[in-house]
């Protein structure tokens, strides 16, 4: 994931502007600041960028997910739906406000299994967030399809995916909200940052709020001290330095994707002489942001095989079935119910009783499908000498 690779000039140059004012704040500032509001003028250009009425951007993509489930007035005593296999922070945001993740089997599209959606809705549901993981996209359009019915909202983490689209359509503008990271693995970087989009202003309007400690912004003679509120809000600003270096990435994400998008072919081409390989599913491999190269294997033995020889080869591949942070099975905090809270909140209620349960085998779908899977990170550079140790390593296991 490449946007830590393409850090220069125009980075620095937009980071300038800022230092030259010394002022390193979104909000207020006039006088100082010579008109330069590098955090808005992100969130205009990434709004355009997605074809989004509004983006609210914030601290990360955590907060991102964070914010917009405040926003949508997800609390305690509702449960939200994602998916088994995701980066914990989908499921932490969930748990930071109070609501419990139920957690849905994937797919060959190594994202949320619609069927198994439909079967763990409940009168509890409140939100359901598909995670578009590794770059490509979930089944949306029927994820959508099932939430409209139920009258749940969709909230997509595309923390993964910036710049991944279905029939030109961006990933981010299907659900009621989108949520992005900009941490230091993401397609594109702030260093730390995300961001949040959606084409509802009511929405955004409380998200904008929420973030700046319940600011209402409303022009008054008091000016920023002055502002009202509606509600308790919390701090997930993001700063003009991250604002800047947002703008500069945002302008090559495009480019980014492009070059990913060749190094990947290349190596799909070497990965399909792999006898029964089938690659994971995707809604538009045209739209594809191609950070990552996820292949199928016959069975557990066959990609275990498969791993080893990549491996003595020099381009050993991601197994996730053994990856502690992404995987259901292997997030053994969220198991045992380890929480710092003396209470036992989030997993157990004020009195002590248990709120969830989570057992390691509910998922036995998507455990299948991940100990069969391994994927290849993609980047935008790689090196010819790179590539050809890759597919080297590939064609050796193609005999294997
Ligand atoms: C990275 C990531 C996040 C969180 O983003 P941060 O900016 O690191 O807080 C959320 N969801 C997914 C799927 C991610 O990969």
């Amino acid at each position: 994931m490449p946007g830590f690779e393409l850090f220069g000039a125009e980075e620095k140059r937009q980071i300038q502007d800022v230092l030259d004012t010394g002022v390193l704040f979104r909000y207020e500032f006039k006088e100082q600041r010579k008109n330069i509001y590098k955090v808005k003028e992100f969130e205009e250009k990434f709004a355009k960028y997605s074809g989004s009425g509004y983006a609210q951007a914030v601290t990360s993509g955590t907060a991102a997910l964070k914010v917009a489930l405040k926003a949508l007035g997800v609390g305690p005593g509702d449960e939200v739906i994602t998916q088994g296999f995701t980066f914990v922070a989908t499921w932490e945001a969930i748990l930071e406000v109070g609501a419990i993740p139920v957690f849905t089997e994937v797919d060959e599209t190594l994202n949320m299994d619609p069927e198994d959606l439909q079967r763990k809705l409940s009168a509890k549901t409140a939100c359901i967030i598909p995670v578009h993981m590794l770059g490509s996209a979930a089944r949306i359009k029927e994820i959508i399809a099932i939430a409209d019915k139920a009258g749940i909202p969709v909230l997509e983490d595309t923390a993964q995916a910036a710049g991944c689209r279905i029939k030109g359509k961006h990933l981010g503008t299907f659900g009621r909200c989108g949520t992005f990271s900009f941490d230091s693995v993401k397609t594109m970087t702030t260093g730390e940052g995300g961001m949040i989009i959606t084409d509802d202003q009511n929405l955004w309007t409380e998200m904008s709020e929420y973030h700046d400690h319940g600011h209402d912004h409303a022009p008054n003679p008091g000016g920023r001290g002055g502002e009202g509120r509606s509600f308790i809000g919390f701090n997930y600003r993001m700063m003009e330095l991250q604002g800047a270096i947002g703008i500069a990435q945002l302008a090559k994400l495009d480019t980014m994707v492009e070059a990913q998008q060749k190094n990947k072919a290349r190596l799909m081409d070497s990965i399909a002489s792999i006898p029964g390989v089938s690659f994971r599913k995707q809604m538009d491999p045209l739209g594809d942001s191609a950070t990552f190269l996820a292949f199928i294997l016959q069975d557990e033995a066959h990609c275990k095989k498969i791993k080893h020889t990549l491996q003595e080869n020099g381009a050993g591949a991601i197994y996730f079935a053994e990856n502690t942070w992404h995987f259901y099975p292997r997030w053994e905090h969220l198991l045992s119910a380890a929480t710092q809270t003396r209470s036992g909140w989030p997993f157990a209620d004020a009195g002590g009783r248990k709120r969830v349960v989570y057992d390691p085998d509910h998922l036995p779908q998507s455990a299948a499908l991940i100990k069969r899977t391994l994927v290849y990170p993609i980047s935008v550079k790689m090196a010819e000498e790179r590539l050809n140790q890759i597919e080297s390593a590939l064609a050796k296991a193609a005999l294997a």
